[in-house]
């Protein structure tokens, strides 16, 4: 049995090796190493795969978060709502622009911005919502498109975490995340789920305006060369690393497909079992499970991590400090806020080893000492 990781990007990678390496090296013969042709070329593949009007280059996800935020206008002082329950990427930039950040409730089962919170905390300061399509799953987005428009608030997606995977809408029509926002913001970092050899990140939107403004802004907030118009930021995303995620692009749904595969092999093993809740997906939403997260109840979390890790067998709590807890927002005074359901997901949450390369007998290796630890059969 090959070792099991949380994510194994080195299998993946001897699939493509031949055309990844290939393709390394034709853009270090052209010495193209800054926005040449094959940054060029993958962001027109991304845009026509998200079916939006632009997409927009730039170094990492949490630098296409800041982007979308200085773009949009939002000034000191401004309110922006996300959850509580997220990876800190998505928070933190909220303050460093000196904006601030609302923490709000998650569904206790999708894991995404629960809309009634939301509703609930939208002030006459209120300027944008950031929703995260955690794990991989959409956020619920008609409610809350629904309520920005109500409010005239912008709304920018995380889709950090979710390349690929689709959202419902009512009528019957199906959107990519990351393309039903004012923006949608995504990384590139290696164990998502479009994962580069290295850093990177995109942009998405449909209005021209701001495509214009955040193409201007990820380059010092120049509009022609030598002219600055306003204060931006260096942020791109590397030829070498376009060149990768270019070929990598053709496999997503592939990929995504295999994620899927992996989970719906937890599902079966894990059916029954009163102490694992299993992660469901929304009858409005395609998952692309970028984690697969379980919730225990009434078993010893670190206990059975130990447990795990004595088999070489990898878990990972994302994320046991909910964003209004951390340190960094003490001044926010969010630290009092009482968020039941986050906080009890964080305790509760594990997140077990799925990328596209886990066989059936690495999975069958992994739910059986899951099995047998919380049953304490043959320990
Ligand atoms: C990974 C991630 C980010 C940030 O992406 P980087 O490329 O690491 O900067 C933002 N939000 C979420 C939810 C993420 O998982």
């Amino acid at each position: 049995m090959r070792p099991i990781q949380m994510v194994d990007t080195g299998t993946q990678y001897r699939k493509i090796k031949e055309e990844v390496d290939s393709a390394v090296l034709s853009v270090m013969e052209s010495s193209a190493f800054i926005n040449g042709k094959a940054v060029q070329e993958f962001s027109a593949n991304l845009a026509a795969y998200q079916q939006v009007k632009h997409c927009i280059p730039c170094a990492n996800g949490t630098d296409a978060l800041q982007i979308a935020m200085m773009a949009l206008g939002l000034q000191p002082g401004d309110e922006v709502i996300t959850p509580s329950f997220t990876y800190i990427a998505t928070t933190e930039v909220i303050a460093l622009l000196r904006l601030t950040p609302v923490f709000v409730e998650v569904d206790p089962k999708t894991f995404c911005m629960d809309p009634a919170s939301l509703e609930k905390a939208i002030t006459s300061r209120t300027k944008a919502i950031v929703p995260v399509h955690l794990y991989g799953h959409p956020a619920p987005m008609e409610e809350i498109l629904a309520i920005a428009e109500k409010h005239g608030i912008y709304v920018i997606e995380d889709d950090a975490q979710a390349i690929g995977a689709r959202y419902r809408f009512s009528d019957g029509s199906w959107k990519k995340t990351g393309s039903m926002g004012h923006i949608g913001a995504t990384s590139f970092y290696p164990s998502k789920n479009l994962g580069a050899f290295g850093d990177g990140g995109a942009l998405f939107t449909n209005d021209d305006v701001l495509a214009a403004e955040m193409k201007m802004i990820a380059n010092h907030g120049q509009s022609r060369q030598y002219y600055h118009d306003r204060v931006g930021c260096n942020s791109r995303l590397d030829s070498i690393q376009a060149a990768i995620l270019d070929i990598k692009l053709k496999h997503l749904d592939e990929y995504n497909a295999a994620r899927r595969a992996a989970a719906a092999y937890y599902e079966r093993a894990f059916a029954g079992q009163s102490k694992i809740t299993t992660p469901t997906c929304a009858a409005y939403g395609e998952h692309v499970y970028h984690q697969y997260t379980i919730l225990l109840e009434g078993v010893d979390r670190e206990g059975l991590r130990a447990y795990l890790a004595e088999h070489k067998i990898p878990s990972m709590i994302y994320y046991p400090v909910p964003g209004h807890k951390q340190k960094m927002f003490e001044s926010f005074g969010t630290a009092e806020q009482v968020m039941p359901v986050t906080d009890g997901l964080t305790t509760r949450v594990l997140s077990l080893p799925i990328h596209t390369e886990l066989d059936e007998e690495q999975l069958a290796f992994i739910t059986g000492k899951i099995l047998s630890y919380i049953n304490q059969t043959s320990l």
